[in-house]
């Protein structure tokens, strides 16, 4: 018999179904209703303080609840992504107590969901280089300028938004704003992708407004919580993935089990090449999962799992090319492949670039020779 903590666990996925049947297709429905019900079971906020609205009780409660949960989350899950990972930690670590208690219990009930707006047209790697502009009209900041590739910005109330609120060059003159979505000044236009869905959109601002209490951390000082929340991003990256009803969603290395039945699925399991790209998968995703629990440094973790996630996909091509690429319309199986081999390489990009990560660790954990800029 498990603890209280196992009981209460399985007692919200007990009470999960019939919640999910009742909020019906609607994502943003369904995505509301499921974290209504893990609230009302506390099953959120696991080592953020009572007073955010986590909870501070259960010892490694976060660690637990992800063994017990693995597989069971719906994928609507995934679209919490930014707001839970990116910035909730960024608003605990910057933010002031009244943005704690503002912004923290309603990303955790889902009530806001998060996107993330930093890229622009001219302004990917180099960030830095960023033209979108907020400036201070009374009590409010007025924002004007573009985004772009904003994942989830059409399902989002809230965006961490990277302006230029200062003269000064480069990343000084840069303010972290947490700009509210649905209003006015905002359109959000979306951009489809091969995999047929459009997860990302372009976000066009114009005299767009934001409280002027809004920023976190000082003003034009804004870079050293963007980079803060950028390695959160990395460490999580890859961690929403495929469920155990192989429904597509995110960005994520697919579990080597799946890789392993589709070979037997389809006799190539006896293939001894096949068998040798087989084994190096399944040693990827050993190394994968012991790198996660070490705490090395984002950027290596992240790209570890675009390897991965890259060499699964490709692999599942090779065994099954008719099945994925040229797929049947409605068969689980082959949707599913079809998604995650036209979806891996966007793991590449998200989050910062392979090149990128490589300069990172370079830089910041061999402590190479920065880039010339
Ligand atoms: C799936 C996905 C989701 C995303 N979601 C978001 C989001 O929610 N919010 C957001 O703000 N952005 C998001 N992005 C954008 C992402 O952060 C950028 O695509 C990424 O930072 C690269 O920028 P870029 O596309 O402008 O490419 P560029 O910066 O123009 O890079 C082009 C090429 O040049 C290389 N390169 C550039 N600079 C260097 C250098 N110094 N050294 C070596 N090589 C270099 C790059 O590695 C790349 O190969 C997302 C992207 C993807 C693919």
């Amino acid at each position: 018999m498990g603890d209280q903590f196992e009981k209460d666990v399985e007692a919200f996925f007990a009470a999960l179904p019939a919640v999910l049947d009742a909020a019906g297709p609607n994502h943003r429905t369904r995505l509301s209703a499921y974290r209504q019900l893990m609230v009302a079971h506390r099953m959120v906020g696991f080592g953020i303080p009572e007073e955010y609205g986590g909870r501070t009780d259960v010892p490694h409660a976060n660690r637990r609840f992800q063994e017990l949960a693995h597989g069971r989350l719906p994928k609507e899950e995934s679209s919490l992504g930014i707001g839970l990972n990116m910035a909730v930690p960024i608003i605990l670590q910057f933010g002031t107590e009244e943005q704690k208690k503002r912004f923290i219990p309603a990303a955790l009930s889902a009530a806001e969901v998060w996107c993330q707006l930093y890229s622009e047209p001219e302004a990917g790697s180099d960030l830095a280089s960023l033209r979108t502009t907020a400036v201070l009209d009374g009590d409010e900041w007025v924002v004007n300028g573009q985004k772009v590739w904003t994942s989830g910005a059409h399902l989002s109330e809230m965006g961490v938004l990277l302006a230029r609120t200062g003269d000064e060059p480069r990343n000084r003159g840069i303010s972290m704003l947490l700009v509210p979505m649905k209003q006015p000044g905002v359109e959000v236009r979306p951009l489809r992708q091969m995999t047929g869905e459009a997860e990302f959109n372009e976000v066009f601002f114009t005299n767009a407004r934001v409280p002027r209490d809004w920023v976190i951390g000082e003003v034009n000082d804004g870079w050293r919580a963007a980079t803060g929340l950028l390695a959160h991003e990395r460490s999580s990256l890859g961690k929403v993935g495929a469920d155990e009803k192989r429904e597509a969603s995110g960005s994520a290395a697919v579990p080597f089990h799946y890789l392993f039945d589709l070979a037997m699925d389809t006799n190539r399991n006896t293939d001894p090449l096949l068998r040798q790209d087989l084994a190096r998968a399944y040693t990827g995703e050993k190394v994968m999962g012991w790198l996660g629990q070490r705490s090395v440094h984002p950027s290596v973790g992240k790209l570890w799992r675009t390897k991965q996630a890259r060499f699964v996909a490709s692999l599942a091509a090779q065994i099954s090319m008719s099945g994925a690429a040229a797929h049947v319309s409605g068969d689980k199986d082959s949707e599913f492949w079809m998604y995650h081999i036209l979806n891996s390489p966007r793991m590449s990009l998200g989050g910062g670039t392979d090149e990128i990560q490589k300069n990172t660790i370079g830089e910041r954990a061999l402590g190479l020779p920065r880039e010339p800029s």
